[in-house]
């Protein structure tokens, strides 16, 4: 990664399972095979996502026991160590208190001792619940003096993200670990089958099929992202 020095301790703050291996998994995987310590507090256990499977295989009920099998497993994929469900309701993070949200946060933070915290681009994060945890993140970092902050990275992928906020200056590959960050899409089935089929596809397809659909699964970029002067 263009981030220089392997980091002590990594933490990832998204609301959803998925969110993780989807927004940032290769990221996530290069930490943990430099020999980082990833932990991820997932927020919710997704209850309230649309996709059922296909072909259909969970119901309203069972969503939520089935998510987590997914998480659980696309973490050892990502070689994530430390999984905590936070044990919110999908669909809800914005009607929390945003101090009480930033609060669970910053406990985090102070427990797990991060160098690097990574979550959503605050104001360029498309759902609810993401905008809402990127924003308690940074609540969470200001609370910190500056000195003693770890770094901020965050992904961001709403529509016209680039133009208002420059070329991302975190860019990595993590062509070496492909296959960790594709077992973890194939682990959310219930989310990502369809997806899943046409990297198959590509996979079996032509070498330049080949190489796109990787680097899809591999690549990424973030932004390093100052606390006490993003919007939120
Ligand atoms: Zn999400």
């Amino acid at each position: 990664m263009e981030t220089g020095n392997r980091e002590r301790q990594v933490l990832v703050v998204f609301p959803h399972p998925d969110d993780e291996t989807l927004a940032v998994g290769g990221a996530i995987a290069m930490h943990a095979a430099a020999g980082t310590p990833v932990t991820y507090a997932c927020y919710t256990l997704g209850q309230m996502g649309r996709n059922m499977g296909k072909p259909l295989f969970a119901t309203r009920e069972s969503l939520p026991l089935i998510r987590e099998q997914e998480l659980r497993a696309a973490c050892q994929h990502l070689g994530i160590t430390d999984l905590r469900l936070m044990g919110f309701r999908d669909k809800t993070l914005d009607f929390e208190d945003p101090e009480a949200l930033a609060q669970t946060v910053l406990d985090l933070i102070q427990e797990c001792q991060p160098s690097l915290v990574i979550t959503y681009y605050p104001g360029w994060c498309v759902h609810p619940d993401h905008e809402a945890l990127a924003a308690a993140t940074v609540r969470a970092l200001r609370k910190l003096p500056a000195g003693q902050r770890p770094k901020l990275q965050c992904q961001a992928f709403a529509q016209g993200y680039q133009a208002a906020l420059g070329e991302p200056d975190v860019v990595y590959d993590a062509a070496d670990v492909w296959e960790r960050c594709y077992a973890a899409i194939r682990a959310h089935k219930s989310q990502t089958s369809a997806w899943v089929e046409r990297i198959e596809r590509a996979l079996a397809g032509s070498p330049s099929d080949r190489d796109a659909a990787i680097g899809q699964i591999a690549r990424g970029r973030m932004y390093t992202v100052d606390a006490d002067t993003v919007e939120i």
